[in-house]
């Protein structure tokens, strides 16, 4: 008997060790890969941007119609989106120029003289969109919006080349405080994430022309947006608009999507017919921001010339700048700094630097001003061979035109916050919703991924359900919610910024302190570096920045550098 029982309560310790064993290994396995999924769906765009440009699962439209508000960068998106979803969609838009064949066609520059007295006379390219006053700013673009664009527009690549757009690494050779950003091209084998290189004036009117093409049944109303009317159970039942012909035209819609830019029409209409609308919605600050872009055509010669120089990636390594279409991109700490500067080629032909800083101005619009303002950097050195790019564009200085804008508004509406009054078929996206310091580019990008999150939501629930408004605005802030954060409190770190009305520039002190303990780990860890470089491009979630593996590498370069 006692035998017989040996060897059976060994089996048995064994077949528990095993289990205990398999159930370890599946929970060390499967836990971070399950947490990881969980942080990417909730926290990026990336899972849901696959489903993009897909039929609707039943095959069929839903009825009624998306009425989108706003035809610019965020309405052009909704509006795609919305016609692989509702029978009918529609676009209310003030300005007229957005409707005619040359809005969808390659710009044709005209340049003006601007004169403001002492140094600063220049060209500047003219434009019609009065109510998108950064429409020739220099504009970069994420990773993540080349891949929103391949899944929206067939044959993307091919035809934005034809446009004189560049699909290039996405490597700005960036250098936050002197420290380069970056992941390593090794960790692609070969196939580093690709984004798009193109001027907003031209990517403006390629989309536009993608859209019409892909999506020709959408409607266009020339007028601006002027009221809604909701029905007894509190959703939006129709738009009206001012039409630009004179009188007004009532749309029934069946969803509404505010795209309206700084416009904000949302807010501004909803709380006439919402009786308890929250007041506090809206944050806003002024961060008083300077703004100048400068383009350069470069002739045969003068490009030689430029590709003739040592251009390195701050580590002693070559920059392929034909690879990236790009030279260099600097950021300051902004409590060190106040200067930003890129250097990029332009689309076609043209090399174009962007300057920005805080409460500083004027800023460059002519070569030897961007001399000055370069040299005028503090807190880390420029490499000599970017000055010998400015050297070199001295053949084609007359030939350079530049525009100046100014951000004075930084606002971030926290619909997520007023879900349970608002009507249940109403969304906003784009700078409708949060508009940010545009010093790390990312408007565009945002616009996208308030169009994919649009999407997503619009698979999974009918705009007729009430959990639709809610569950699209808290993915939403999910998703957005630390581009706000992240800038504000980095803005807050100059003496120029009003903060938000009842906050002080106080607010966000350990968000600082910890974003510069993280620069600094970067640049003694790839890690840390590889991992600010997939946030940046929209392809991480931000809470990656508090995971264990980076909390010990900041912790330890902290540690170390103050030992
Ligand atoms: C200086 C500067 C540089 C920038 N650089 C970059 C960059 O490098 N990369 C990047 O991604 N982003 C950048 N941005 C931000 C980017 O330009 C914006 O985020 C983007 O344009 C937002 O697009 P949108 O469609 O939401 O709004 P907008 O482009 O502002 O368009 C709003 C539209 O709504 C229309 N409208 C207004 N009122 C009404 C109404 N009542 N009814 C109907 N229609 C209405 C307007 O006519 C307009 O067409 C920059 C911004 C600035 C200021």
């Amino acid at each position: 008997m006692a035998n017989f029982a040996a060897p059976s309560c060994a089996m048995l310790l064994l077949n528990t060790y095993a289990l205990l064993l398999l159930v370890g290994l599946a929970i060390c396995y499967l836990l971070p890969s399950a947490l990881r999924t969980y942080l990417m769906r909730k926290y990026t765009a990336l899972v849901d941007v696959k489903h993009v440009g897909t039929p609707r699962q039943d095959g069929k439209k839903l009825p009624g119609t998306a009425v989108v508000c706003g035809g610019s960068i965020a309405g052009l998106y909704a509006a795609r989106i919305c016609s692989d979803h509702f029978e009918r969609v529609v676009i209310i838009e003030p300005e007229p120029s957005t409707f005619s064949k040359d809005s969808r066609a390659q710009p044709n520059d005209v340049l003006r003289d601007v004169d403001v007295g002492d140094e600063r006379k220049y060209k500047t390219v003219r434009h019609t969109r009065t109510r998108v006053m950064q429409y020739t700013a220099g504009h970069a673009y994420q990773v993540l919006s080349l891949l929103f664009f391949r899944k929206l527009f067939s044959r993307f690549d091919t035809r934005a080349k034809q446009w004189g757009m560049h699909i290039a690494a996405a490597d700005t050779n960036m250098r936050v405080a002197g420290v380069a950003i970056r992941p390593s091209y090794e960790d692609y084998y070969g196939s580093f994430p690709e984004t798009l290189v193109a001027s907003r004036r031209t990517l403006e009117p390629f989309i536009r022309s993608l859209v019409a093409e892909a999506s020709p049944s959408i409607e266009f109303v020339a007028g601006t947006v002027s009221d809604f009317t909701l029905d007894y159970g509190g959703a939006v039942r129709s738009v009206r608009v001012r039409l630009n012909a004179g009188g007004t035209q009532d749309i029934d819609c069946a969803l509404v999507a505010d795209c309206t830019g700084v416009a904000q029409v949302g807010l501004k209409l909803l709380p006439r017919s919402i009786i308890r609308f929250p007041k506090n919605l809206r944050e806003d600050y002024n961060p008083d921001v300077y703004a100048t872009a400068l383009e350069f055509p470069l002739t045969p010669a003068v490009k030689e010339r430029i590709r003739a120089l040592p251009i390195d990636d701050g580590a002693g390594r070559p920059y392929d700048t034909e690879r990236t279409r790009w030279f260099i991109t600097h950021m300051p700490d902004p409590a060190v700094g106040v200067r930003v500067m890129s250097m990029s080629y332009g689309t076609g032909d043209s090399l174009l630097v962007i300057c920005g800083a805080w409460g500083l101005h004027p800023l460059p619009v002519n070569l030897p001003m961007l001399v000055d303002f370069t040299r005028g950097i503090v807190g880390t050195e420029l490499p000599e061979w970017y000055f010998k790019v400015l050297e070199v564009l001295k053949d084609v200085e007359t030939d350079g035109v530049a525009s100046e804008f100014r951000c004075t508004s930084c606002s971030c509406i926290h619909y997520e916050r007023a879900s349970a009054i608002l009507p249940r078929n109403f969304v906003a996206l784009g700078d409708a919703s949060m508009r940010v310091n545009p010093r790390f580019g990312e408007g565009v990008t945002k616009s996208a991924v308030g169009a994919i999150t649009l999407d997503a939501t619009l698979r999974s629930l009918p705009p007729s359900n009430a959990s639709f408004g809610p569950r699209f605005f808290s993915s939403l802030h999910a998703r957005t919610g630390s581009i706000w954060l992240s800038s504000k409190t980095a803005d807050y770190a100059r003496e120029t910024t009003v903060p938000v009305e009842g906050e002080t520039r106080d607010v966000g002190r350990f968000m600082r302190w910890y974003r510069t303990r993280l620069v600094r780990a970067a640049a003694k860890n790839p890690a840390v570096a590889s991992a600010l470089w997939h946030i940046g491009q929209f392809l991480a979630p931000a809470p990656l920045v508090f995971s264990p593996s980076i909390l010990l590498a900041v912790l330890r370069n902290t540690l170390c550098s103050s030992g």
